[in-house]
């Protein structure tokens, strides 16, 4: 349920309201815009009747949310949410391009793509340091010395960092590290981990879609993240598992609007574990921004051939150069600045 105030409301009055519904157990969360102050209400709203509180002389309606999600909902917060990653905006008319390495391999690596990816007109670098792998096998990552090198290539090159976090034990280690933290499609709805990162995060969280997660569930997991504390929630399609094969997953565009019809997060596209393959990845980014995602995250390899993990959809730096160059005419259609 959303309280809706008068404009120009004094904040005592909101206050007394608050007051009121919180004596009823339920959970008020208050947002202050410009004009208008919104209380969303959160918990057993069934012990609420709208109407003694819709008739309240400050009060402009009382409006029934259907979602079971209040936070991340559009009709609670009715602007875009503009999420600060350490200097760079994401979300509104602003246009993110993360990228960088599946996973970090060395530093001379990590910092000669750094160094290309900014060239090209990246704001962010990403780098896996700890990796969550099908194969107990495979290259697992660096771990924390990953995250080091990810720090000497933003030293480098001032490129803020994003990288997967898969453990509540390296929360802290990330807090000090990392610009972004990612929340990796596998861990979508590992909900312990998503409180975690709620309650002890202090940076700004990329959850990524699971591999066949609806939008409800998607959302509800950026529900439980804001929940636990932490409002500042960039939302990532990936590509969904489909009856499809030739593909490494089926991106699904539509999540753009829908995403943002249903929320006021932004929405970035990750083309490359979408489709799976280097050369899909410049027509999908490019229908990605005419679509008005609101970032990209593009993973790029100096040497894909021999790269450790996810070679075949990486593009080299010049491809990505080149991408980058066309994304910014389409950008400027649809109203976003690189
Ligand atoms: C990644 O971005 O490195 C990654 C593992 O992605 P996803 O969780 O979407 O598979
Ligand atoms: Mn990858």
């Amino acid at each position: 349920m959303i309280i809706v105030f008068k404009s120009k409301v004094n904040q005592e009055d909101v206050e007394k309201v608050v007051q009121r519904v919180e004596k009823l157990g339920l959970i008020a969360h208050i947002s202050q815009g410009e004009e208008t102050t919104i209380v969303g209400l959160v918990g057993d709203t069934t012990k609420v009747d709208p109407k003694q509180i819709e008739v309240l002389p400050v009060v402009e309606k009382v409006m029934h949310v259907g979602e079971p999600y209040k936070l991340a909902n559009r009709a609670f917060h009715p602007d875009d949410s503009i999420i600060d990653v350490s200097g760079v905006k994401v979300g509104g008319d602003h246009l993110a391009l993360i990228a960088g390495p599946c996973s970090v391999e060395s530093k001379e690596q990590v910092i000669e793509i750094a160094k290309a990816a900014k060239a090209a007109g990246a704001n962010l670098l990403r780098g896996g340091a700890f990796k969550p792998r099908t194969s107990p096998y495979a290259f697992q990552g660096m771990g924390s010395e990953g995250l080091d090198i990810l720090v000497a290539a933003k030293e480098a090159t001032g490129l803020p960092i994003v990288s997967e976090l898969m453990s509540a034990e390296y929360i802290e280690e990330f807090n000090e590290k990392v610009d972004l933290v990612q929340i990796g499609a596998r861990n979508m709805q590992n909900f312990d981990l998503l409180k975690e990162v709620g309650k002890r995060c202090t940076k700004p969280i990329l959850l990524k879609r699971g591999l066949s997660s609806t939008y409800e569930e998607w959302i509800m997991s950026a529900e439980y993240i804001m929940a636990s504390g932490n409002p500042n929630v960039i939302l990532c399609e990936r590509g969904v598992r489909t009856f499809e094969t030739y593909t490494r997953n089926t991106l699904d565009l539509q999540a753009i609007p829908v995403i943002k019809r249903l929320t006021h997060l932004p929405i970035i596209i990750d083309p490359s574990h979408a489709g799976g393959k280097w050369w899909l990845v410049e027509p999908m980014a490019k229908a990605s921004v005419a679509a008005g995602c609101d970032g990209l995250m593009i993973e790029v390899h100096n040497n894909p051939e021999c790269a450790l993990c996810d070679g075949p959809q990486s593009l080299k730096p010049k491809k990505y150069t080149e991408l980058i160059e066309e994304i910014k005419d389409i950008a400027k259609i649809v109203g976003k600045e690189v």
